[in-house]
């Protein structure tokens, strides 16, 4: 397969970059404080072939967690730092990788300059030999980039990629890869290409993010993977699939058939996903607030087959700390809270419902949805 020259970012006991061969990983659904269950998840996770598994962390607790996980796992490990980016300092010394998101950044400590914190993350990473991730995604960029791209959605997210790069650059930190993440796969085809084609250096994190159940999750994400790592931009990949979690090793193992189909020229014909009825769902982590949220997404998907050839997107993610803003871009949304599902249109509310009358609720909006659309007579 063509690769593209990205340089050597070692991991752990793995590399990516610079040729070596294309890392598959994926990420716990487990709560990260039940040290057994998460670590029972990472193994079942690298026994189907996952070179990284990453877990959320959120709180002290969840770090503390770390120092035991890492004795019962060997498994690379990767920190999701979302919000709480100074736990880096707690979660480093037990972990191969930290990755942080730049549209997180701004929401503590406003008046810290982002470079500080930048360069704090560098400096924890460095002293505990860790790579980092700048996990640039869709539903969170710095909210100053979307206000100067506007419609161009794929250009704020490049740039703060671009930004952040030449951030730690300038901090002589090299020990990075990159990931831009969307739902729509276009829009993450279009990401990787723009950024590659300015920053060949630096090796890219592939993944379409809330790609759903499968098969259409598996389906989005192989029309996003053919299209990037057959142009040779590559060097560790992610399916994200909403799965229960004794499900969860066949992210894995739907990463390796994409792979060696690509590798063996094999490409599929895949269905026009700019048409019809798009439901995208979260893969779940250790973030999800009720264990209800895969039979919800799967719900879904069955009560609105009725609507399938709707252009309609339903966006369903599993809590609080993403559900909100990556719901904003869909028509219709649902995210988890621990006891009741919230329920949006476009950015708007439209109220908060049990777990057993939301879907009546979703079925209400869809349809009245479908019906503001078929009045609105067609453009003359
Ligand atoms: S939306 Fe929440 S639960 Fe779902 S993957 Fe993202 S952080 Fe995890």
């Amino acid at each position: 397969m063509k690769r593209n020259p990205t340089r050597r970012v070692p991991i752990g006991s793995i590399a990516i970059g610079n040729g070596e061969p294309i890392a598959v990983q994926s990420m716990c659904a487990t709560k990260t404080q039940d040290v057994k269950a998460t670590a029972a998840q990472a193994e079942a996770l690298r026994g189907a072939g996952a070179s990284l598994v990453r877990v959320a962390v959120d709180s002290p607790k969840d770090a503390e967690a770390l120092e035991a996980l890492r004795d019962r796992t060997n498994v690379c490990l990767v920190v999701d730092l979302q919000e709480s980016y100074r736990l880096a300092t707690a979660v480093a010394p037990w972990v191969d990788k930290l990755r942080y998101n730049p549209g997180h950044l701004h929401h503590h400590e406003r008046s810290m300059p982002v470079r500080d914190k930048v360069a704090f993350l560098a400096g924890v990473a460095d002293e505990h030999r860790c790579a980092l991730r700048i996990g640039v995604n869709c539903g969170s960029v710095d909210p100053k980039l979307s206000e100067k791209f506007g419609e161009d959605a794929v250009g704020a997210m490049v740039q703060s990629a671009l930004d952040h790069s030449e951030l730690l650059d300038g901090l002589g930190f090299t020990r990075f890869c990159v990931s831009l993440k969307d739902s729509d796969p276009a829009k993450v085809i279009e990401a990787n290409r723009r950024f590659a084609s300015q920053r060949p250096d630096v090796p890219l994190h592939l993944g379409v993010t809330e790609a759903g159940l499968p098969p259409m999750g598996v389906i989005k994400t192989r029309v996003a993977f053919e299209q990037l790592l057959a142009a040779g931009i590559g060097d560790t990949v992610r399916v994200s699939l909403t799965l229960p979690n004794d499900r969860k090793p066949e992210e894995v193992a739907a990463a390796y058939e994409i792979l060696a189909d690509i590798a063996a020229g094999r490409f599929r014909s895949v269905p026009d996903l700019g048409s019809g009825l798009n439901i995208i769902s979260c893969p779940s982590c250790s973030r999800v607030e009720n264990e209800r949220f895969v039979e919800l997404a799967e719900s879904v998907l069955e009560m609105t087959e009725y609507a399938a050839s709707h252009d309609i997107t339903i966006a369903v993610m599993g809590c609080r700390v993403n559900g909100p803003g990556e719901t904003d871009d869909a028509d219709l949304g649902l995210w988890c809270g621990p006891t009741h599902v919230n329920l949006k249109r476009g950015p708007e509310t439209a109220g908060a419902f049990g777990y057993d009358e939301v879907l009546a609720r979703l079925r209400e909006e869809l349809d009245a949805l479908i019906e503001r659309r078929e009045s609105v007579p067609p453009a003359s």
